[in-house]
């Protein structure tokens, strides 16, 4: 085997480089004019009228939650089928997440059991678009109107993905997006939110940086204020270079990861295993790759053969109620059982913008062979 093939990885061109060694010789290195400009340019491209960028996604959701200005103590219902960051954003502003199970196909949060987690306490619903593909989104919209619910919508994965024909970005009252290097674009460490909500927008701002209400460059004299308990979220003007760089190359980055999925599905075809499900509603923009592994097929044996390979596989995600944190909170081992279903059962295969088309056909033998060997 050649050289390992990592479940995703960033890409970084020579003019990514070039703005962000400008933007160290320039005059800011934090809170200048690149903030403004990532946050102008990530907004146009995702149809937002206000766009806060700071230095994780993690801390996107928590202005985010924080925004909303919820009750001590209140619900919210989000999908434990994720990275744990889209709960634990609930807890850092002392609201409970209440975990309502995913559908079968799409592994996205089912409508019908959010319905049923809402109770008197419930505030709000965290959706997360899993793999790139949106929620079913005027469900859950329709649900969060009825009830007076707000709406997060963690689209860490979603970053291009449309639903019904217009991009992530402005559904929800908050998204949020994550930087991250295994995401579509990267600052290095990073994140954004996103609001049509001007209130909710200013507070996000005064959120991540400290709960003030002027930067130095809005303050007249040494005078400011500050009106919430914030914290320092903000992110550098050479990671704002570096996004509004990787953010020109997006299309082309959407597309390679379009093909690859096709690729896939070409290869893999004929294998005891569910491919991706893709609803006619949306774009996916596959952010992950992952498949189903047939009911006999011990999934760990073959997550063992494809490492042995040099193949990084992965498992996208180990529900959030069962780590030892959320047991000793008082969650169930298993409380949702579509969700523990497809846990024990998923995969994810290498997939990023890079990653070439006999890569893929490698990492289709590999899977072939590790299949056999765990059968
Ligand atoms: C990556 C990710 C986050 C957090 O983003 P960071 O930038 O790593 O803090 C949140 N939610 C989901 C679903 C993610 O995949």
């Amino acid at each position: 085997m050649a050289k390992n093939i990592p479940y995703g990885r960033q890409s970084i061109d020579d003019g990514d480089i070039a703005a962000v060694v400008q933007a160290l010789k320039s005059d800011y290195l934090t809170t200048g004019p690149k903030v403004g400009e990532f946050e102008a340019s990530l907004s146009k491209y995702v149809g937002a009228t206000h766009a806060i960028a700071v230095n994780t996604g993690t801390a996107a959701l928590d202005i985010a939650v924080g925004a909303l200005q919820l009750p001590e103590g209140s619900e919210i219902i989000t999908t434990p089928f994720t990275f744990v960051a889209s709960a634990n954003c609930c807890l850092y502003n002392g609201c409970r997440p209440v975990f309502a199970d995913i559908d079968a196909k799409a592994y996205n949060l089912d409508p019908d059991a959010v319905k049923k987690k809402i109770t008197k306490k419930t505030k709000a619903i965290i959706y997360v678009d899993y793999a790139g593909q949106p929620c079913k989104i005027d469900e859950l919209k329709e649900i969060a109107d009825s009830h007076g619910l707000k709406l997060i919508e963690d689209a860490a994965h979603a970053l291009g993905a449309e639903y019904k024909g217009k991009r992530v970005g402005s559904f929800a009252d908050i998204t949020c997006f994550s930087f991250h290097p295994v995401k579509h674009i990267t600052t290095g460490e990073g994140g954004a939110a996103t609001t049509e909500n001007a209130e909710l927008a200013g507070r996000m701002r005064m959120l991540r940086n400290h709960g003030i209400d002027k930067t130095p460059s809005e303050r007249a004299t040494y005078e400011y204020d500050m009106k919430m308990l914030g914290r320092n979220y903000r992110i550098t003007d050479f990671q704002c270079a570096l996004g509004i760089s990787q953010l020109s190359r997006i299309a082309g980055n959407l597309k390679r990861r379009e093909e690859i999925a096709k690729l896939y599905g070409k290869l893999l075809s004929g294998m005891p295993i569910t491919l991706p499900y893709v609803s006619p509603d949306v774009r996916h923009a596959w952010h992950l790759y992952t498949i189903l592994l047939d009911g006999k097929i011990s999934r760990d044996r073959v997550f063992e053969g494809m490492r042995k390979r040099g193949i990084g596989v992965n498992v996208h995600y180990i529900p959030s109620y069962k780590f030892s944190y959320y047991q000793k909170l008082g969650y169930g081992k298993s409380e949702c059982k579509v969700t523990e279903d497809v846990y024990a059962r998923i995969l994810t295969l290498p997939m990023y913008h890079s990653l070439k088309d006999d890569e893929v056909a490698t990492v289709a033998k590999a899977l072939k062979e590790s299949i056999k060997e765990a059968r």
